[in-house]
């Protein structure tokens, strides 16, 4: 029974990207203000088990605190669900058949089939490429993955995603340690946004890697949050960038590159991708993929790294 939000809660003392302690805090706000839950209803997906949360439970009492590193200038939730929380996020306060249909409806991911493209041509000489999907939500990646005839893997946090995934015939992971030096690429689409310790995650994800793997990691671009925040305040703008319980860290390019040196990783661009390869891909396709990656403010901040 929880009627204490410390079960649910993680307190971030530190910079999740440079650990460092020294922070400023840009805003703080108790979730209980009315006008608060006008800013929760942002979230379209949320079950009424949520909303039934906040008029008798603990939910209530929680605190949406936005600080800057002043090291690094990460911007990040101080406040975060910890994995209790994140199961009851995942598992109760999201509407599973609404983000059913969300998923089904998205559009078919192009991008991710040309990138898939390419990492072919690039271990053409592997008999199986082994692809990982980290935070897989309803398998969008891995179909098309599996159905180019990669070795594919998926991990996620929900169940009812495990499940779908499974029956789609995809390997679902548990266990990292089992998968070190396993991976020729790795997809970590629109997640690190979510990961109470983004870093560590980022390490796990590099152990998995072979010695010539990639990873792909594309988060939303935060660079202007902080401009967001000062005119406008608690509005859908700022929820689309940081919102309670889902999105707790907000990127850039910077922040987002710092994160992959902290893991060992080195990053690189679209162009620099396509330069690893000696492509035979059209100048459209080229043109498409850069510009997909880059302009698109979804995709805004997509990197690319391998090990330095
Ligand atoms: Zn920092």
């Amino acid at each position: 029974m929880l009627n204490n939000k410390n079960q649910i809660i993680l307190n971030r003392e530190y910079c999740p990207i440079c650990k460092s302690k020294n922070c400023s805090v840009l805003i703080s706000t108790n979730h209980s203000r009315p006008d608060f839950f006008n800013f929760i209803k942002f979230e379209k997906y949320y079950s009424k088990e949520l909303y039934e949360g906040y008029a008798y439970g603990i939910l209530g009492q929680l605190l949406y605190e936005i600080a800057e590193c002043n090291d690094c200038h990460f911007i990040y939730l101080t406040e975060v669900l910890n994995d209790v929380g994140m199961e009851l996020l995942y598992n109760n306060w999201l509407d599973k058949e609404l983000l059913r249909v969300h998923y089904s409806n998205l559009p078919y991911d192009i991008v991710a089939e040309r990138i898939l493209k390419l990492i072919k041509t690039n271990f053409s000489k592997k008999d199986k490429i082994n692809v990982m999907d980290f935070g897989a939500g309803y398998g969008n990646f891995c179909s098309i993955a599996a159905k180019s005839d990669f070795n594919t893997f998926a991990f996620d946090l929900s169940t009812d995603k495990k499940d779908h995934m499974n029956s789609m015939g995809i390997n679902i992971i548990n266990n990292f340690k089992k998968y070190h030096g396993c991976f020729d690429f790795i997809w970590v689409n629109q997640v690190f946004e979510h990961l109470s310790d983004p870093l560590e995650v980022f390490i796990n994800l590099r152990q998995c890697l072979t010695e010539t793997g990639i990873i792909y990691a594309a988060v939303p671009d935060c660079k202007n949050i902080k401009q967001i925040l000062n005119k406008k305040g608690l509005s859908e703008k700022l929820f689309r960038l940081l919102s309670p319980h889902q999105h707790i860290n907000a990127f850039n390019n910077m922040s987002l590159k710092l994160l992959g040196e902290k893991a060992g990783l080195k990053a690189f661009a679209m162009i620099d991708f396509l330069k690893l390869f000696n492509t035979s891909l059209k100048l459209n396709d080229l043109k498409f993929l850069i510009k997909k990656t880059i302009k698109n403010s979804s995709w805004g901040t997509g990197l690319f790294f391998n090990l330095k």
